[in-house]
């Protein structure tokens, strides 16, 4: 079964968090946004939270939102809550508050709604990168932290950037999480390691009818084909400049 990777939803008139074509590319329109939930709905797949999602019901998709925008509670959630549809909302914990971000409040306020709040790290850095300090603060520390805002446990996490390391998954595998969610573009199953699941991004390209084929674990192999280019640029050129080349190369 198919876990869907979505970031901010674009509203109309709203500006959104960040600006660079690399990170434009994964905003998705409430519009669109709205067609891909009816278009599930309607065909009898029902959308679950992580937690939920790993009973790997067929006629299942996992809705996941990386970030921790504030459009995940003003645009996503009352357009799930419509469809009776459940999501896992990745937070990064030291985003909210930051503009465009969710306040502490409106955090409660999503986890309050039944929704799943997983961590997304402490500041995006890109865990690959870190040292065992910088892990334990995107890993352990971020995870205190949402635990103590909603008053539940926080038990997934997804990697910033989809990127990770055998270091990376014990330490999340340690401390208490149940999954980790990284983004390649594969399905899971329950033969899936639960610690290295596959997620589909829904980019803001992202057509209909790909997105119709992406929930039947299908035309995955071109998504997976563009990551391995990624991948090869970043080991070539090392994360930070790979990403500098990126955002001045990338139009759209
Ligand atoms: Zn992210």
């Amino acid at each position: 079964m198919v876990f869907l990777m979505y970031h901010e939803i674009e509203s109309p008139g709203r500006p959104l968090c960040q600006g660079a074509p690399g990170y434009v590319r994964y905003v998705v329109r409430e519009k669109d946004f709205r067609a891909q939930m009816d278009h599930l709905k309607h065909n009898g797949w029902r959308g679950v939270e992580v937690g939920e999602a790993l009973k790997f019901d067929p006629s299942t998709a996992a809705l996941t939102f990386d970030d921790g925008c504030a459009t995940d509670l003003l645009v996503a959630a009352p357009i799930l809550r419509e469809i009776g549809f459940g999501a896992t909302f990745y937070i990064t914990a030291g985003f909210l508050g930051k503009p465009g971000y969710l306040t502490q409040a409106q955090l409660r306020e999503l986890s309050s709604l039944g929704f799943q709040i997983g961590c997304h790290s402490m500041t995006h850095a890109y865990l690959s990168d870190l040292d065992e300090a910088g892990l334990r603060r995107e890993i352990i520390d971020s995870k205190n932290q949402l635990e103590q805002l909603i008053g539940k446990p926080v038990e997934h996490f997804s990697c910033p950037g989809g990127r990770y390391n055998q270091r990376a998954i014990a330490m999340v595998r340690n401390e208490g999480y149940r999954t980790l969610a990284t983004s390649n573009s594969r399905t899971n199953s329950a033969d899936t390691d639960c610690f290295e699941l596959g997620r589909v991004p829904v980019m803001r390209e992202t057509t209909l009818r790909d997105f119709e084929s992406y929930c039947h674990g299908r035309g995955l192999w071109r998504l997976r084909i563009r990551e391995s280019l990624r991948h090869i640029g970043k080991r070539v050129l090392g994360n930070t400049l790979y990403d500098r080349l990126r955002a001045r190369t990338l139009h759209g």
